[in-house]
């Protein structure tokens, strides 16, 4: 099991949808021979399971429309 990527490191935000919580597991209510739950992982269907969100381009001067 691995945690979430930390934003701060790569040109990336925490995600919008699952904030970065990006697997849930669920429990289908029934147990393994050995006892243990037996889950259901499903991932953000957003990122994908990443935690993380590509950056919006930075808006230039150029992209602003001046009014006349
Ligand atoms: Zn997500």
């Amino acid at each position: 099991m691995h945690g979430p990527t930390p934003a701060t490191t790569t040109r990336t935000r925490i995600c919008p949808d699952c904030d970065g919580f990006a697997t849930a597991a669920i429990t289908t209510g029934t147990r393994h021979d050995d006892g243990t739950r037996a889950l259901l992982r499903v991932d953000c269907r957003a990122c994908h399971g990443t935690g993380t969100a590509p950056l919006r381009p930075r808006l230039t001067t150029a992209d602003l429309e001046v009014a006349a």
